[in-house]
């Protein structure tokens, strides 16, 4: 899940990260109100969108005053802001940050994620402040630094002086690097972080570090011990089928092919993805409707995959172990007949009660093609998606 600047800000504030004052707003007159709380004489104006990328398309404005705020509220509320992480349809701004003007010297970069190969937490960090980092990574990959932090022994000073020297930190800087690299990896691991990102983290014109951009993605599996950070969930920003499916708990990502899939287990997910693939088709989502899922979960599934446009035909592999097939095919029989299916669908169905599941489907009257194992069912609804265009 990921939150906003402003809300990944305020939490980052709690664990003593120093950030610019400001205050969201969701009107030109309430941007007016946060910034002659601010004072000035410099504000900067942010749209609040869940992607990076605002300043080149035109989403963040230094201004000097207050009718200078009223003015980019006004232009950017409402305005859909496209950047090369929005993709080309790009993203409508409903509320904005009001911030107080930095005097930026120096824009560095430093961010933590977690590195699944080594199974700990890891900090890269780089000079190279304020642009993308992946074009950094890729034409001048000596200016990066990257290093993991051991879980047993945790953040330690040498983590903070490492980073320091990495980002050319002098004199009292030096002090607020370290201070900074520790509070930084508390937040990250105590709210459960999967990826925290400051670019840009600058050196000020009187020697401060601050923490000028915050982008903040939470690993989703521990929410639940987190509310007030579910609190700051923007459906919005989301897509509203993804929506749809935490509801129910359904692992669903959506993608841009025309093969809707429908199966449990994301190893098995993946694998049908993978073979949608090789008998030349793509597939139009990942869906991991999980090992013990109900009648109502699968008709959910069923019901997400059909409201997706881009759906020519529907595969639905199940391999029933702890799931029993006859389930699924109630589902998925029951779910079809509420959403008249006016796609081909391919069921491939294996494992415990397969034939009581088989016998369901024949029997509902639906033009439901069976098949017998993997290859046989990607094969067909590919070959079933061509002849129907
Ligand atoms: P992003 O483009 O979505 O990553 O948004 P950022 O918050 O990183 O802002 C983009 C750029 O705007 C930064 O790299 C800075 O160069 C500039 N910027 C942001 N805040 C200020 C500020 O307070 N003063 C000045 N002078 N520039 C700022
Ligand atoms: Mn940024």
């Amino acid at each position: 899940m990921n939150i906003h600047e402003y809300q990944a800000k305020a939490v980052l504030a709690k664990y003593g990260v120093p950030v610019p004052r400001g205050g969201a707003a969701f009107s030109p007159d309430e941007a007016v109100a946060e910034a002659k709380k601010l004072g000035g004489p410099v504000y900067v104006v942010k749209a609040q969108i869940h992607a990076g990328g605002r300043g080149k398309g035109g989403g963040v404005k230094v201004v000097k005053s207050l009718d200078d705020v009223k003015a980019e509220a006004t232009r950017m509320l409402g305005m859909t802001l496209v950047t090369h992480q929005t993709g080309p349809a790009g993203k409508l701004v409903q509320r904005i940050y009001v911030e107080e003007g930095s005097n930026i010297k120096r824009e560095l970069y430093l961010s933590i994620v977690v590195d699944r190969e080594t199974s700990r937490v890891s900090f890269i960090v780089s000079t190279e402040g304020g642009m993308d980092i992946e074009e950094v990574a890729h034409k001048t990959p000596e200016k990066i630094l990257a290093f993991s932090v051991d879980v047993a022994s945790g953040i330690q000073p040498f983590h903070g002086r490492k980073v320091a020297y990495a980002l050319g930190l002098e004199g009292d800087q030096i002090k607020q690097g370290v201070a900074l690299v520790e509070k930084l990896y508390n937040a990250f691991t105590t709210e459960d972080m999967s990826m925290l990102e400051i670019n840009p983290l600058v050196v000020t014109g009187e020697g401060n570090l601050i923490c000028l951009d915050a982008k903040i993605g939470f690993d989703s599996n521990a929410l639940y011990r987190h509310k007030d950070i579910v609190a700051l969930r923007d459906l919005t920003e989301e897509d509203p089928a993804e929506v749809e499916a935490s509801k129910y708990d359904l692992n669903y990502i959506k993608l841009d092919g025309q093969i809707g899939c429908m199966v449990n287990g994301a190893g098995l997910a993946m694998a049908t993805m993978d073979i949608i693939k090789l008998y030349g088709s793509e597939p139009a989502n990942f869906l991991d409707v999980g090992g013990g899922a109900t009648k109502e979960k699968v008709t959910a599934a069923f019901k997400i995959i059909l409201s997706d446009k881009n759906v020519e035909g529907i595969l639905v592999n199940i391999f029933g172990g702890i799931m029993r097939c006859d389930i699924i095919a109630e589902g998925v029989v029951a779910a079809a007949k509420e959403v008249s299916l006016g796609v081909p669908l391919v069921v491939r169905l294996e494992g415990t009660n397969v034939e009581l599941g088989k016998k369901i489907m024949a029997e509902s009257g639906l033009p439901i093609i069976s098949a017998d194992n993997l290859a046989d069912a990607a094969e067909k609804i590919v070959k079933a998606v061509k002849e129907a265009a």
